[in-house]
Formats: C-alpha cells, sequence, structure tokens
C-alpha cells in the first residue's frame, strides 16, 4: 500500500480562496475588511519567515495587516502596554503575537492580556476552555487546520482510535480537544509516555506534534492508518523534516501529511479564516 498524499500547500490554497471571495463580497456590501495586528519581537530567522508567510498571506485574501516589529529587547510592560493599544483599537480585529518569545516575556501572561475576541492564534484559556466544553470560537490554528485537512480529504474522524504525540498548550492540547470535538476516542502522548511504539500501533489517526525528527517509526503505523505530521524539524543538511519517518510510513499508511507543505500551510489559512470571522463575531454582537 502507498498512502494517498495530503496536499496542504492545495487544500489551504482552496481555503484562502473562499476567504477572499468572502472578504471581496463584503468590500461590495460596503463593509470594511478585516485587519490583523502582527507583532514580531526580535529576529530570529525562523519567526521573520512565518511572519512573512502570515503577511503575504492577508495581502492575497485582502486583510488589512499592522506589523509591529519591535526589537529583542522590548520589555514585558511596553509589549503589554502595546497589547492593551491594540486591544482598544476598534479597527484591529485579531491580534497575534509570533512565537516564541525572548526569555524575559511571560508568554502565559501575555496571551491573557489579548482581548478574547481578538485572539485569533485561539491560544487564550478562554478560547481554550470553549473548546473543551464543545462551544468553540476563536480556535488554535494548527489544530483547527488539522480538522480542515481531514475535511477536506474526506476522512470522517468519528470514532477513530486517534493517537496525538506532544501536548502543548498550542499545538497537542487543543489538537486533543478537536478530535475528541470530531468523535475521535484519543489518547495524548508526551515526553513521560512509557510505550509510545505500543500506542501508535494501535492507532487508526496517529497526529505527531513532538518536534522530533525521526521519533515515529515507519513500522510503528499500523496498515491503513491515517498519518498527520505536525512537527516541523530543521535537519543539520538544512531540509525541513517532520516527526514521522515519512518515506516508510507512507507504504502502510492510508493517508499521510509531507512536510514540507501538509499542516504548515493551513495553520496560515486557518489564521485568515479565523481574522475574519473574528470581525463577523464583532459585527454580530453589535
Ligand atoms: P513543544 O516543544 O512545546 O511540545 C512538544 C511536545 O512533544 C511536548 O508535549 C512533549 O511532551 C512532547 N514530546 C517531546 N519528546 C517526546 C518524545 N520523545 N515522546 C513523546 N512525546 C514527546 O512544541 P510545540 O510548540 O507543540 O510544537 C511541536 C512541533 O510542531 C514542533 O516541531 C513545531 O515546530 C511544530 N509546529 C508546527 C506548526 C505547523 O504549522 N505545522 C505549528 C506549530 C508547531
Amino acid at each position: 500500500m502507498s498512502a494517498q498524499i495530503i496536499d496542504g500547500k492545495t487544500i489551504s490554497a482552496k481555503l484562502l480562496d473562499r476567504i477572499q471571495s468572502r472578504i471581496s463580497a463584503r468590500l461590495v456590501e460596503g463593509k470594511r475588511a478585516p485587519c490583523l495586528a502582527v507583532v514580531l519581537i526580535g529576529a530570529d530567522p525562523a519567526s521573520a519567515i512565518y511572519v512573512r508567510n502570515k503577511r503575504l498571506a492577508c495581502e492575497k485574501v485582502g486583510i488589512e495587516s499592522i506589523s509591529h516589529d519591535l526589537p529583542a529587547s522590548t520589555s514585558e510592560a511596553d509589549l503589554l502596554a502595546l497589547i492593551r493599544q491594540l486591544n482598544d483599537n476598534e479597527h484591529v480585529d485579531g491580534i497575534l503575537v509570533q512565537s516564541p518569545l525572548p526569555a524575559h516575556i511571560n508568554e502565559d501572561v501575555l496571551i491573557e492580556h489579548i482581548d478574547v475576541s481578538k485572539d485569533v492564534d485561539g491560544f487564550h484559556p478562554y478560547n481554550i476552555g470553549r473548546l473543551a466544553v464543545r462551544q468553540p470560537t476563536l480556535r488554535s490554528c494548527t489544530p483547527f487546520g488539522v480538522i480542515k485537512l481531514l475535511e477536506a480529504s474526506n476522512i470522517d474522524p468519528k470514532g477513530l482510535d486517534a493517537v496525538i504525540v506532544g501536548v502543548s498548550n498550542h499545538v497537542g492540547r487543543p489538537m486533543a480537544l478537536e478530535l475528541l470535538l470530531a468523535g475521535c476516542t484519543t489518547t495524548s502522548c508526551h515526553r513521560h509516555t512509557k510505550d509510545l511504539a505500543g500506542h501508535i500501533q494501535r492507532a487508526d489517526l496517529v497526529v505527531a506534534a513532538a518536534g522530533k525528527a525521526g521519533l515515529i517509526k515507519g513500522e510503528w503505523i499500523k496498515p491503513g492508518a491515517i498519518v498527520i505530521d505536525i512537527g516541523i524539524n530543521r535537519l543539520a543538511d538544512g531540509t525541513l523534516s517532520g516527526d514521522v519517518d515519512f518515506v516508510r510510513a507512507k507504504e502502510r499508511a492510508s493517508f499521510i501529511t509531507p512536510v514540507p507543505g501538509g499542516v504548515g500551510p493551513m495553520t496560515v489559512a486557518t489564521l485568515m479564516e479565523n481574522t475574519l470571522f473574528a470581525l463577523e463575531l464583532k459585527e454580530a454582537r453589535k
């Protein structure tokens, strides 16, 4: 068996086209375009690339983006002051602060400062809590992007035994909540899990989000399983790899995402959708 490759680039491009159409229709109706404030602190090269991709996506779909590029020395107090200013700015619908943050800034404090209705990353405990109680509003971009990849591939997650590897607040935990909401029986594995191989071998759906190249061996994949690789790892030769041994896993899985070109583009597209949704929610509440 050779798995069907889930092409995140094509699926995300279609999603971006749909968002662009919805925004164009708004403009025709005399409504304004959504506005996303993008905050980048420091000069981490990977963060700069992610932020550039997000700004380019805004341009493509017709979302206005406001850039705040701050030096790495920016104090937490100054950053929080900027967040308060963006919270109060009626014109700003979404606030994105690119991670990782410099060590002197407490990410939990920062996230809690962002107005929950502008939390387009879906990281605020309020928005994670809404997902946990099955009333999602703004949903974490990467896990929500995975749900959209499954939908676009006509995969019904209901009843699947899903194993999620990684339990971070931004990725693994909301991924488990999304899959629970979608009707999976979920198991979350992490660095203290005793028998990772055993869990993977029983899984109908494997979602890898550990950030460890080659962690998931191809021979662990149950024949016919669906494999979604969120991990992004830079190898010594400069190329990117996921957490799954793609070449061997592809021979056993029914569906698999590549890295790059799988989940990554969906994260950006979902951010665009969340920003439009944040504006629509604001209008609906008026
Ligand atoms: P993180 O370091 O915060 O969390 C990693 C998780 O993996 C932890 O919960 C840890 O317990 C678990 N883990 C680590 N080693 C393990 C092991 N040997 N066995 C089992 N579990 C193990 O990372 P994160 O922010 O959650 O990101 C995870 C990966 O996803 C990274 O590679 C990151 O670059 C990538 N990522 C991709 C996207 C995307 O759009 N594709 C978005 C966000 C993050």
